[in-house]
């Protein structure tokens, strides 16, 4: 049909006929949509060369609950492993509204721009669930660094079990480290068990807390303050600058109390702004000298040795729970156990030891 535009009294105007769309995209798409998977040697070569988009894709297999992508990941992290381990590793830990977010954000521009390093956020979130979002090592939250091309910042994996959740994790580190990310922030939301998980991974833990609160002896409860080689308290602006010296030097006596820790460190207490970028540079300066002198007294080795060690146990223990729980007898059999062992027709124990003898023997 002619184009109504191409009326009479329109005469100035003139309406081509359309091209119809081309039936294809991009022959370099079409090539790239085709070769997304990638031999172990492939992507381990371009985690090496820096390259984000395939370490973000070998990050997914890590976090792959599939076996068969496990198999991809297990051997891409090998081959990486020589090549990491270069890092300064940080937890950062503190309620929700600390300032978590605005405080990465600030402090991970400073390292990237006044210090010249690489970064990587990761979180543990065992609450999140991929579908639903992640309230942690999301992107939109951190918008200076989203930006940043020397940042690579990465939200929990999905929901699984805690354990799960932080191996996940802990691979990852190995992949951004392979690729030339040398320092790593784990960022996590205090609920406790969440906190020991990332402390079992990083050098340096950082408690991020505000002033007047009441949460101050939260923290001792949960055991949190006794993991924290530095407290930090945000908000230290405006009319908020007393009152947070004022907690800095509540938590300077607290921290008296405690039994002095394995590292000989004595954990230190500073205030700033994640908002006004103020006390920054001291916060890094603070770790710096930390990893310094753990280096110097051998602390800071021997405490990635029990590290890995831990994760070690922690594997065996996810693999063996896994199998367990995966095997097609179990699956049947675990039902109807505990319908008996719920009406008291044979006790836990000999339930779980039936159970755990049919495993074994059938493997
Ligand atoms: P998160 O939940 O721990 O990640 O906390 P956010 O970073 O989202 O911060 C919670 C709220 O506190 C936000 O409204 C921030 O703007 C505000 N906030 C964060 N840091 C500061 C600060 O240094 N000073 C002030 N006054 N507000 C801040």
């Amino acid at each position: 049909m002619e184009h109504p535009e191409n009326d009479e009294q329109y005469k100035g105007l003139k309406v081509n006929k359309g091209v119809a769309d081309v039936p294809t995209v991009s022959p370099y798409l079409t090539k790239r949509l085709q070769r997304r998977e990638y031999t172990p040697a492939e992507y381990t070569e371009g985690i090496l060369k820096g390259n984000i988009t395939i370490l973000s894709q070998a990050v997914t297999l890590v976090e792959s609950a599939k076996p068969e992508h496990q198999q991809v990941a297990q051997e891409i992290i090998e081959r990486c492993l020589p090549y990491a381990g270069n890092s300064v590793r940080i937890g950062i830990t503190g309620v929700p509204g600390a300032g978590k977010s605005t405080s990465i954000d600030a402090f991970g521009i400073y390292l990237i721009e006044k210090e010249g390093r690489k970064l990587a956020v990761l979180a543990i979130d065992p609450s999140s669930e991929r579908s639903k979002g992640s309230i942690l090592g999301d992107k939109t939250r951190m918008e200076e660094l989203s930006r940043e091309k020397n940042a690579f910042i990465r939200p929990s994996p999905a929901a699984g079990s805690l354990g799960g959740v932080a191996r996940k994790t802990r691979e990852t580190i190995v992949l951004c480290e392979a690729a030339g990310f040398n320092t790593i922030f784990v960022e996590t939301v205090g609920v406790g068990q969440s906190e020991t998980a990332v402390h079992s991974m990083v050098d340096f833990f950082l408690l991020i807390q505000l002033a007047g609160t009441g949460d101050e002896l939260q923290g001792i409860k949960r055991g949190i303050m006794e993991m924290a080689d530095g407290i930090i308290i945000n908000k230290a602006d405006g009319d908020n600058i007393e009152k947070t010296r004022l907690a800095a030097s509540q938590y300077r006596s607290a921290l008296h109390l405690f039994p002095p820790s394995d590292s000989g460190w004595v954990p230190q207490v500073l205030t700033y702004s994640g908002y006004y970028k103020l006390g920054i540079p001291e916060i890094w300066k603070m770790i710096e000298d930390y990893i310094r002198f753990t280096k110097e007294n051998g602390y800071f080795d021997y405490k990635r040795n029990e590290q890995s060690k831990f994760w070690m146990y922690e594997s065996i223990n996810e693999n063996l729970r896994n199998a367990f729980y995966r095997h097609p007898d179990i699956a049947t059999m675990l039902p109807q156990t505990e319908k008996q062992v719920l009406n008291n027709e044979i006790s836990s124990f000999v339930a779980a030891h039936r159970m755990l003898e049919h495993f074994l023997k059938n493997k």
